[in-house]
This record gives C-alpha cells, structure tokens and sequence, in this order.
C-alpha cells in the first residue's frame, strides 16, 4: 500500500458539531415563508448535501411548490445567523491538541460542501487554520458530494495521490471513496482523535 500523504477533514458534524445549528438557523428564516424543517428531516434528508439542493428538493416538496429562487434568497440571512451563533465556536480539544503534530506529517485539508465564506471565519476564530493547507467549500466545485470532484480538487491542490478522508454522512463518505481514498465513517467530532489514533497507531 502506497504511503498516506494527506488527510482530508469534512467540516460540519467532523471537525465541529455544527449541524443542529445549521438545522435551526435554515428552520428560523424558512418558517416566515411557511415552511417547516424539523431536525428528524435535516437529518435524514439534508446532512452533507449541498445547501442548493436541499433548498431544491423543499421547494419542490412544499405544498404548494415553492419557486427555488425565492428559498436560496434566504441564504444571506441564515448565513449572517449562523455566524452569530457560532461567534465561539468549540472544537474538540482532543483534536486540536493533535493537528499540529498530524501537519508536521501529513498535507491537511478541509473539504466541505458548506462555503469557504462560512468555514473559514470558524477555523480563524478556532485557531487552528494554519493546519490546513487549503479549504475547498462547495463554491469551488461544479458537482457536489456524492460526487468525487471536492476531494479531488483537494488532493490535486495539494499535488498528493493518497489521502485518508474523515467523513460523517452518508454523501461524504461516498465522495471520498468515488475519489479512490481510504474513508474513516465519524458519528461525532468527539471519536475524531480517537479514530485518527486507531488508524495512524
Ligand atoms: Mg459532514
């Protein structure tokens, strides 16, 4: 087996456990249109999806159907939310305490369907971007997870051919396998230290 050369984290639910929020903030600003989204949906249905299509899939699912324009022009004001509500964001400190070490090793990157825009303030704020050797967001790419494109763009900008990839829904876990890497599954950002350590020895 060829030798790891990067690892690549997905942000929300890997790095940081951020979608009950994403979850709350898309429910506050899609109730005034009358739209309800409860965390049992966002759970099943939208983790690890790009905002666009989830947006998508509601519009078409709403009774009456809504016109997706309308849905995604609510964007600004989740994302200006979500902001206010992660100004401290709390990463796991056992995780933390090892990126250091782990870049002195390896190539690092963040890959995430959620915009740079959105990450990377967290990442500054959480002290730990200069870990990372770059942060592909959903913006840089034309096709989203399941999709290979995130990972690979990452691995090319990162000119690596093998990576180890931290992933918790269903969609990045099968990006990062359709992009020929190894794929640990997380249930939380808690195991992340403890998965890297099991994995790395
Ligand atoms: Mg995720």
């Amino acid at each position: 087996m060829c030798a790891l050369q990067a690892i690549f984290f997905d942000f929300d639910g890997v790095l940081l456990d951020t979608e009950p929020v994403h979850c709350a903030c898309w429910a506050e600003v899609l109730a005034p249109a009358g739209l309800t989204l409860t965390w049992d949906y966002y759970r099943d249905r939208c983790i690890g999806i790009d905002d666009r299509d989830m947006l998508r899939t509601m519009a078409e699912q709403a009774v009456p159907p809504r016109d997706w324009d309308s849905l995604w022009a609510l964007y600004p004001a989740k994302k200006l939310l979500f902001q206010a509500r992660m100004k401290t964001p709390r990463f796991e400190t056992s995780l933390t305490a090892m990126l250091p070490d782990l870049h002195r090793q390896f190539k690092m990157a963040v890959v995430s369907s959620s915009s740079v825009t959105e990450i990377e303030p967290l990442l500054v704020a959480g002290g730990i971007r200069e870990h990372f050797d770059t942060v592909v967001g959903g913006g840089d790419v034309t096709t989203q997870k399941p999709a290979p494109e995130p990972y690979l763009l990452a691995a090319s900008r990162l000119g690596v051919d093998t990576a180890l990839v931290l992933e918790d829904s269903a969609a990045g876990l099968a990006s990062g396998r359709a992009a020929g890497f190894e794929v640990l599954a997380v249930r939380h950002p808690a195991e992340v230290a403890g998965l890297l350590r099991d994995r790395l020895g």
